[in-house]
């Protein structure tokens, strides 16, 4: 015999596993699963884990759920949206008590009630309760769901508590001998004129006395911005809010024409069903009637949060940290706005000027030390030291202008430098000088630096950082696993701020102007695939995006489970492998099972040096790179790949009109041939204890590759024609190279394509430019005809590098043209295996 099961959801984990227990107690034979908590510490509730206690609960009779409070029951409703449909269709949730519920529930379920007798017993549980303790309020009380769809009664501050019960009655009960009746009528015939004035924002208009009964009652209105609505927390704060004063205070759901009940009871504030926008309206009668009606609307600007107490978790929204992912999951959370200081720092009276600045300087220093060792703040690092940018600071102080002054222009004047250079890429650097300079400009004041990570932490659960620049200062606060995502409204997912979070697996949307509406608490959903975001997302919305995120984790924890397997397809491993610009890459693939990297982008790693690196400092990156990953691994070096979107200061280019079109890549590097030979130097060293291959970008001829060769081969003998040689190869990213690609043949061991190039040389579409992005995606089909093509043409391997690779979709059809490996994003790297080991399934099926 199958017996319905029972669930026992409850803000607080040891409470609903103390009434399981108790529940069992009593009724042996029942099932029960306790649901309490969110999997972390502190009080709240988890839609996933009350899905997988329905799951395990069902025997196959169906599940009855008994709730706590407030948003337990949204949470609930979440929980069967996660649930196979049939079992959703067997699952009731009541509204009935936890405990006594639970108690009578266990036992009707244990003696094998269908499901709808065990409902039933626990919607009746209060009733034995009543007949022990005999409480009279003059009519018959009857299940919770006929309380609150008493509009206008109120159950709880109903005046009874000096009835003969006190001690069983709560303390929050309504004031002794005043009937709550009169509140309720007074509502109920209130004329409109009564709360006329009222703004929504819960600003004290004039006239705002109304006559109730004998009372006049002063009005307010508000609006409920707490994303679970006027749940527990809000209403004992709301409770907590008004208790001081001596006033009575009540509290209307017009819109549900629910109310007015008592704003000293919390079962009756909840009662009032106010969800997340609503507008409630409460009144105030008694001395310190304004008084009272101020504290609420301090509590609501507040977001509801009582005073001291931090933004807590409201959300149904599992609060879990975040484990170290992919950074590309849909993320959700309450939004910790962090807004830069904008300051007056002109009047500084410190006597010596250059004193003070060189105290801020330090204490900048300290504050970038302390962020641990990141080459993508060297830039700020550098430039405390800049004899144009620090030099042009003491130089005005010595001038006689303020220190805070001096900082301001010379940091505008190098922003302006800047700002009009040609590529995003220098252009996102005035980022980093403004952020250096509101770093000194904060220190000068003696105000504490950074703060971020300890915002993060007070906020008490893991939220979405919302900022207007990310920095890579700030980003290197944030530790991983903290924050759920990050929203910046300026910048792109190429600034360095963004690529020291993307290197930690957190989700981040950048250049969203949208970032400028979101305040704080509000909950916020992104999705970084598709670049969107959410401002409170309706509970429609929410829905969505949890189906859609734990359909995402679900294939991810599937990918992650078989990450450090080989792919498959047929009988073939395809190397997956992962492109890295940066230790934290490196890191992120080993973590995530990459085969090796196929694409070192040097001219990322050293991006930030202010010179050409020596051979030995270009040995210690790359062996660095090597270890982390493995140097059993393959590992593609990626010759200087400077121009276009990546100049490096060190290899001086003329300004062009068209740089995509310019001199980049292998042809800066026939400008500097001992630079090129010194990279090969470096690469032939680490290839004597790792392995490894080299490769040179924007090949568009036969005489550019020879050349490279060359290159290459005095690079041997200078190292002595050393036992191992590295495998050479070339990028294939131009349509020219691409049509000869057979000219090629015979001075390369491989081939890799850079799809993001040859995209955009084949659509004549600028590979930033949104705008023309869509024709890009148009000519992908015409580009992996290309790729077939050279497959066909070439003895040797070719993989993909570009990003094609790191789409699920195209992989199929990159296996069909004869790639043999795939180089991705790090994060992506479990999610591309599964996808090939999917497309040798589909081809079996097809009989291939
Ligand atoms: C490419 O063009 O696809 C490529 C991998 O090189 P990059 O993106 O560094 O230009
Ligand atoms: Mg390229």
């Amino acid at each position: 015999m199958t017996n319905v099961g029972l669930v026992a959801v409850s803000h607080s984990e040891p409470l609903a596993r103390a009434a399981r227990d108790l529940a069992l107690d009593m009724g042996k034979d029942a099932v029960i699963i306790a649901a309490g908590g969110t999997g972390e510490e502190g009080f709240g509730t988890n839609a996933e884990l009350i899905s997988s206690a329905i799951e395990k609960a069902d025997s196959g009779a169906g599940v009855v759920v008994l709730v706590d409070l407030g948003s337990a029951v949204m949470s609930t409703e979440m929980a069967l949206e996660f649930i196979d449909p049939d079992l959703a269709e067997r699952t009731t949730v009541v509204p009935a008590p936890l405990v006594e519920g639970l108690v009578v529930a266990a036992v009707a379920a244990g003696a094998g009630a269908d499901r709808e007798s065990v409902a039933r017993e626990a919607m009746g549980a209060l009733a034995s309760k009543l007949a022990d303790i005999p409480y009279d309020d003059g009519r018959a009380v009857g299940t919770a769901q006929a309380e609150t769809d008493d509009a206008g009664t109120d159950d709880t501050g109903s005046g009874q508590a000096g009835a003969g019960h006190a001690g069983a009655v709560p303390s929050g009960a309504g004031r002794t001998g005043e009937p709550a009746e009169t509140g309720g009528k007074g509502q109920a015939g209130e004329p409109a004129g009564a709360v006329a004035g009222n703004d929504g924002a819960g600003h004290l208009s004039p006239n705002e006395n109304a006559l109730d009964d004998d009372r006049a009652w002063t009005s307010r209105r508000f609006v409920v911005d707490d994303p679970a609505g006027l749940h527990a927390r809000p209403a004992a704060a709301l409770v907590r809010a008004v208790s001081g004063f001596d006033a009575e205070v009540r509290v209307a759901h017009e819109k549900a024409g629910r109310g007015p009940n008592p704003a000293n009871s919390m079962t009756s504030l909840i009662s009032l069903g106010v969800q997340h926008g609503d507008e409630i309206l409460v009144q105030a009668t008694g001395p310190e009637a304004v008084k009272a009606l101020d504290a609420v609307g301090h509590l609501a600007d507040r977001g509801w949060v009582a005073d001291g107490e931090p933004k807590p978790e409201v959300s149904t929204i599992p609060a879990h940290k975040r484990k170290p992912s992919s950074g590309m999951e849909i993320a959700v959370g309450p939004a910790l706005v962090w807004r830069a200081k904008h300051r007056d720092d002109v009047h500084q009276t410190s006597l010596n000027q250059l004193d003070a600045f060189e105290t801020a300087r330090r204490a900048v220093r300290e504050y970038l030390e302390s962020l641990g060792e990141n080459p993508l703040l060297a830039l700020q690092f550098g430039l405390l030291d800049d004899p144009t940018y620090t030099g042009n600071i003491i130089n005005r102080i010595d001038d006689g202008v303020p220190a805070g002054v001096a900082i301001r222009a010379a940091t505008d004047s190098i922003v302006s430098t800047y700002e009009d250079l040609p590529t995003d890429y220098l252009r996102e650097r005035a980022d980093d000088v403004v952020e250096l300079g509101a770093l000194l400009a904060q220190a000068l004041h003696g105000e504490s630096l950074g703060g971020l990570a300890k915002a993060i932490e007070e906020f008490g659960t893991a939220p979405v950082v919302v900022l207007d620049s990310l920095t890579p200062a700030l980003a290197s606060e944030i530790d991983e696993g903290t924050v759920m995502g990050i929203v910046a409204a300026t910048g792109s997912t190429t600034g360095h701020g963004a690529l020291i979070a993307a290197a930690k697996g957190i989700p981040v949307i950048a250049g969203e102007p949208q970032a400028h509406e979101i305040t704080h608490g509000v909950e916020v959903a992104l999705e970084p695939r598709s670049g969107k975001l959410t401002i409170n997302p309706t509970r429609e919305q929410l829905r969505e995006l949890l189906r859609a995120s734990k359909e995402q984790q679900r294939v991810d924890a599937v990918a992650m489970a078989h990450a450090h397997e080989p792919a498959m397809y047929g009988d073939q491993q395809i190397l997956v492998s992962a492109n890295v610009a940066m230790i934290g890459d490196a890191t992120a693939a080993a973590r995530n099972g990459a085969d090796g990297t196929g694409l070192v982008r040097t001219e990322v790693v050293f991006a930030d040096y202010d010179d050409a690196p020596t051979i030995d400092e270009q040995v210690a990156a790359f062996t660095e790179i090597a270890r982390t990953i493995g140097t059993d691994k393959p590992m593609t070096i990626r010759t200087w790949d400077v121009g276009a979107d990546k100049p490096i200061s060190f290899f001086a280019a003329d300004a062009e009109d068209n740089p995509f079109l310019g001199v980049r890549g292998i042809r800066l590097m026939r400008r500097f041939p001992l630079a090129l030979i010194d990279q090969f130097r470096a690469i032939i060293r680490v290839a004597q204890y790792a392995k490894i291959q080299v490769m040179v970008p924007m090949i568009t001829t036969v005489a550019e590759l020879r050349w490279a060769r060359e290159k290459f081969n005095e690079a041997v003998q200078l190292e002595g024609r050393p036992d191992e040689i590295p495998e050479f190869g070339m990028m294939l990213e131009t349509p020219a190279a691409a049509v000869q690609i057979r000219e090629f043949k015979e001075l390369v061991d491989f081939v890799s394509v850079g799809t993001n190039d040859l995209i955009q040389y084949m659509a004549a579409a600028d590979r930033g430019n949104a705008d023309v992005a869509e024709l890009a995606a148009d000519v992908v089909p015409l580009v992996i005809t290309m790729i077939a093509n050279a497959a066909r043409e070439l003895d040797s391997p070719v993989s993909v590098c570009g990003d094609l690779a790191s789409s699920e979709e195209y992989v199929p059809l990159l296996l069909e043209a004869g790639v043999r490996q795939l180089s991705v994003r790090p994060g992506l790297v479990p999610r591309i295996k599964q996808a090939v080991r999917h497309a040798s399934s589909r081809s079996d099926d097809l009989g291939d």
